[in-house]
């Protein structure tokens, strides 16, 4: 069927309005008193505005991670800018230098010759876990401070090693927990700090995927030197975490933990496939929470039960897309999103130079990345022994 022409519908406004635009214009052929013309480009397109003198950063590893989210955060940072990619692969390094203006290039071999660079004020280090504690200690020896990404190292003892470095040379370090600056998590604690949950009762934290044992991001989480721990470590801690940060006056006191690793699963010969855990605080409350690398789709879902309301965030810590769902008060539930979670690169880019520039320490230190591996170390006790109470 042939189909009628569309005849546009102006309204008697527009067309009154579209000519009174008209009328206004300037006559044809008049002269002009401005004129429109290019001109030579003034400063850097790699370097936007300058508010502050920024801090230099080398991005350490450029894999997944580093290259989907770390190095896209520095285009909204305001304090910090990338000077420096160390890699192992210096066509990709190189590849991405030209994309994002980064010229200087380091690999694992002359890594300690940026303590010579002084284009280099921090370094992020975004390596497989068990790479966490040497690339940190030596950055820190050439006189640079430290953000390293989750989980903080493989070890307790390396953790320490970490921070005595960080002590000896003068230079702050980090524990790149980004939840701590990511808008929807910093709305549900500024709730529970007004009191709007009243007391907190109950906390749950459920976090996982599917490890895909052929991905290479995914392979090496299932090696045990590479990875330092198993799911716990490596998407558990987002719960762990979280739940501390969302209980500011309270510690933990006990932690007990079960394995949930599923039977001949042929992934899980060195690390656990899964873990459910409970943490007992000082006020009495139990934190509880999961991690499996066998669950589809991904799950990161967090609640925090109160005396007067509860807050489900559903996502609660991606990248993303988080949610809020806060109900109680008398109120019907609400969902909420409470800021543009991609935010949360970017400002913990930021909050690090600051501190860094400041002499001072880090919104998440690595004292609490200890704290955490230290936790859960006591909760791979508990599961070793069959779920026993592991005190503090
Ligand atoms: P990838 O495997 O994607 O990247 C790791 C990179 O490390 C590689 O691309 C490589 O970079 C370098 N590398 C050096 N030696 C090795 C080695 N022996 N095996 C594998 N890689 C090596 O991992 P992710 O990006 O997923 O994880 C990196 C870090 O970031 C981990 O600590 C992880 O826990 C953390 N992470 C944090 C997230 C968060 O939300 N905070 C999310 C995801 C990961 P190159 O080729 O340049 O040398």
């Amino acid at each position: 069927m042939a189909r009628k022409p569309q005849t546009p519908d102006f309204s008697r406004r527009q067309i009154i309005s579209a000519g009174a635009a008209a009328s206004l214009a300037l006559p044809l052929g008049s002269a002009l008193a401005q004129q429109a013309e290019g001109q030579p480009l003034l400063g850097n397109p790699a370097l936007p505005e300058l508010p502050g003198e920024r801090m230099r950063w080398a991005i350490v590893g450029l894999g997944t991670f580093a290259v989907g989210q770390v190095i896209p955060g520095f285009a909204d940072a305001r304090q910090s800018r990338m000077t420096s990619f160390v890699s192992g692969n210096p066509d990709k390094a190189r590849m991405l230098g030209a994309r994002y203006g980064v010229s200087r290039f380091y690999d694992y071999d002359n890594y300690d010759s940026i303590a010579d660079d002084p284009e280099i004020d921090c370094v992020y280090i975004v390596l497989p876990v068990g790479l966490h504690a040497e690339y940190t200690i030596r950055a820190l020896e050439a006189g640079k401070h430290v953000l390293c990404e989750k989980p903080m190292a493989s070890t307790s003892a390396e953790c320490e090693a970490m921070l005595a470095a960080a002590r000896a040379n003068s230079r702050t370090l980090g524990v790149a927990y980004r939840v701590h600056f990511e808008p929807n998590n910093m709305n549900v604690l500024q709730r529970v700090n007004n009191g709007d949950l009243g007391a907190m009762r109950f906390v749950s934290a459920d976090h996982g995927f599917n490890a895909n044992p052929d991905w290479p991001p995914h392979k090496w989480r299932l090696e045990k030197a590479l990875a330092g721990g198993g799911s716990m470590y490596d998407i558990g801690i987002y719960g762990l975490n979280t739940s501390l940060m969302m209980l500011p006056d309270d510690t933990p006191e006990a932690v007990s933990a079960h394995y949930s690793t599923p039977a001949n699963d042929p992934r899980f010969t060195e690390v656990e496939g899964g873990l459910d855990w409970r943490v007992r605080m000082a006020s009495g409350i139990t934190v509880q929470g999961s991690s499996s690398y066998c669950w589809s789709p991904y799950v990161s879902r967090q609640r925090y039960f109160g005396s007067e309301a509860s807050v489900e965030m559903n996502p609660a810590t991606t990248y993303y897309d988080n949610r809020i769902v806060f109900e109680g008060s008398g109120e019907p539930p609400r969902a909420y999103t409470a800021g543009n979670p991609i935010t949360q690169f970017a400002a913990q880019l930021d909050g690090f130079s600051a501190a860094a520039r400041a002499g001072e320490q880090h919104r998440t230190p690595g004292e609490m990345g200890l704290r955490d591996i230290r936790l859960i170390e006591a909760m791979y006790r508990s599961a070793d022994a069959g779920g026993a109470l592991v005190a503090l």
